[in-house]
């Protein structure tokens, strides 16, 4: 029988907060690829299996179509006219793809240039009302917060519960891909709720018992056992001049080229703590000299193009493998969060400019003999 993929909703309907009734917004998002690497394990020398999870292939380019489509699909079914966040680049494109889907209005609010420039053409071609502020994340997320307080428009940011249940189903595809969950699981961390997510995700389905459960409340409905008898241990990374969760305090002034973790206030700040304790896991940190030197790694030996904030989370592992604090012979997973061609500017800067030549049969030659005993 044909098989339609109609979205991560529809997959896992039995696990998320939704009825028959309920009028699914829907892209397509999720069931992305799990790519294990090939040839970093080798060129570290180390014994390991590395999986990246490629959210970059959502349908707006990034993991926030996860949870755009349940928290988009909610304030259609509440009978919401319009949504409205705070984003440093994917949120705003998520929210007016799937607002555009929807049919009602999308508010972005941006900070002014420092956003990559594939969001900010997402943002405004979906026809958001795109709005930059003379201020960074942090100050957007507070206005959002004072501003729906009073006009009726729905908060999309990953505050919004619902966020969070469409982003846990990455986890569910992660143990159905390896019949069982990793040991470690390494995400890049700017608010902190994909962590959290994961780790409801991760919960949920090693959850035995429902009625118990912190995370399910008996509402995840596993009724017929559990898909997983682990949980990974959680690693979240940080980019150097934005690490709130490495100084143990918010920091006022985030600076990284890493825009999409460029947070100093993190909105899910007690339970990305609580999933540290939980997992057994830890926060690392990496620099943007680190987190580019692996994304263009990453390109240019397994052919996977990711952006800068994405490759904090192999960077992250690559470090902590190097240090003995991950054990050879480890499963990890490393959600590579967004795709690479959010921001072209980033990789051109950071890439050799392309060699111009008459258009002749001669000069061509010439330039393949020149490069072709380096592969
Ligand atoms: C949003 C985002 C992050 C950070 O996710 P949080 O849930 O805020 O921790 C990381 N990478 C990319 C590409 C993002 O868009």
């Amino acid at each position: 029988m044909a098989k339609h993929y109609t979205g991560l909703i529809e997959r896992y309907r039995d696990r998320l907060p939704v009825t028959t009734n309920t009028p699914i917004i829907s892209l397509g998002e999720g069931n992305t690829p799990l790519i294990e690497l090939k040839h970093l394990p080798k060129l570290v020398k180390k014994d390991v299996r590395i999986l990246v999870k490629f959210e970059g292939l959502n349908p707006t380019g990034s993991f926030k179509d996860r949870g755009m489509t349940m928290a988009v699909t909610k304030a259609v079914e509440a009978g919401s006219k319009a949504v409205i966040c705070a984003s440093t680049g994917n949120t705003s494109a998520a929210a007016a793809a799937y607002a555009a889907r929807a049919g009602i209005a999308a508010f972005v609010l941006i900070p002014e240039g420092k956003i990559a420039l594939g969001k900010l053409s997402q943002a405004m071609m979906h026809g958001a009302v795109t709005i930059q502020i003379k201020g960074n994340f942090d100050d957007g997320m507070r206005l959002v917060k004072e501003i729906s307080d009073n006009l009726s428009v729905t908060i999309v940011n990953s505050i919004n519960p619902f966020r969070l249940q469409g982003q846990k189903t990455a986890a569910f595809e992660i143990i159905e891909e390896l019949g069982e969950a990793p040991d470690y699981h390494a995400l890049p961390v700017g608010n902190a709720g994909n962590i959290t997510a994961h780790w409801i995700g991760y919960s949920e389905a090693a959850c035995i018992d429902t009625a118990s459960c912190a995370f399910c409340a008996g509402n995840c409905q596993f009724k017929n056992g559990t898909l997983a008898e682990r949980r990974p241990i959680m690693l979240g990374y940080q980019a150097a001049g934005s690490a709130p969760f490495l100084r143990g305090e918010f920091v006022d002034q985030p600076e990284t080229i890493a825009t999409a973790i460029r947070i100093g206030h993190p909105q899910s700040w007690d339970r990305a703590w609580k999933v540290k304790e939980e997992s057994g896991g830890w926060f690392g940190e990496c620099t943007d000299t680190e987190i580019l030197k692996v994304q263009k790694l990453l390109a240019q030996t397994e052919g996977i193009f990711c952006e800068p904030a994405s490759a904090a989370s192999l960077a992250g592992v690559l470090k902590d493998l190097e240090l003995g604090l991950i054990g050879e012979g480890s499963t990890i997973v490393c959600t590579l969060t967004g795709h690479g061609l959010k921001d072209p500017e980033m990789a051109i800067s950071q890439s050799t400019l392309p060699v111009s030549v008459e258009a002749t049969h001669g000069a061509i030659e010439k330039i393949i003999l020149a490069n072709i005993a380096k592969f």
